[in-house]
């Protein structure tokens, strides 16, 4: 694994990444198959139902998650305002966010501000970033989802928890390739957010403290002209 994350800094697109998820997705259909002829074979048949299940969500989620990073290329670039795509991510991660008893809000300033990018690839990419942000949150914790401009006029969106946080050695392996320390994780998600963001001209830096929690900065550049 750790040779095939060094590996996977080297790619520099996003279509690089099939060949790896390919090979990813291969190994819970490996586990699968495995399963599949103990059962033939009749041996603990509800023990290796569920992992059966297990494995077969989790070669689905490598490749769903690859899918809506790669799908819509990257030449999709329009003016938009950050604020409401923000507003739009959050609302379709609200019902998620209820289940685990996570508050999640938005606190932005006044002025529209806007980017010109790829609204879907943004869109996917705080997806991904405050879908981890509440998932590493437990019950009555929040993420709060901050809008600003800073001095030399970039865009900076942080995405703050008050999760487990990270220790010194995760935090050393955000963003690359399979870091997971979920059951069922991918560890695509936050590798992929990253790239397209870099890939908007953008940059991600993390800071976490275990048990405090975590803040993603996402800088941006802006758009100069309001429309
Ligand atoms: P996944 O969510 O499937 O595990 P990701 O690439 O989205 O894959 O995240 C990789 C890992 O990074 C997570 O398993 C978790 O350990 C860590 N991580 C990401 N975001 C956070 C966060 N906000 N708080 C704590 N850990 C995080
Ligand atoms: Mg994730």
């Amino acid at each position: 694994v750790i040779a095939e994350s060094l590996r996977a800094e080297k790619y520099n697109s996003l279509n690089e990444l099939a060949a790896t998820i390919a090979h990813e997705v291969r190994n819970p259909l490996t586990v699968v198959k495995g399963f599949v002829q103990l059962m033939a074979e009749g041996e603990k048949k509800n023990q290796y139902h569920a992992l059966i299940v297990g494995e077969l969500n989790r070669a689905e989620a490598i490749i769903n998650e690859y899918l809506s990073a790669a799908k819509p290329k990257m030449d999709q670039q329009r003016v938009f305002s950050v604020g409401e795509t923000v507003h739009s991510v959050v609302s379709l991660l609200r019902p998620y966010a209820a289940k685990g008893h996570v508050q999640l809000s938005v606190e932005s300033s006044e002025e529209t501000l806007w980017v010109w990018a790829d609204q879907n690839k943004l869109k996917q990419a705080l997806l991904n970033f405050i879908k981890n942000g509440i998932e590493a949150t437990p019950p009555n914790g929040a993420v709060l989802i901050k809008l600003d401009k800073t001095a030399k006029k970039k865009l900076l969106l942080t995405i703050e928890d008050t999760g487990v946080g990270m220790t010194k050695e995760q935090l050393k392996q955000i963003g690359t390739a399979y870091f997971t320390t979920k059951d069922s994780g991918t560890g695509i998600g936050t590798m992929v957010s990253i790239r397209m963001i870099e890939m908007m001209g953008g940059h991600v830096s993390y800071a976490s403290k275990p048990k405090k929690g975590t803040c993603v900065h996402i800088m941006l550049p802006l758009y100069d002209k309001a429309l």
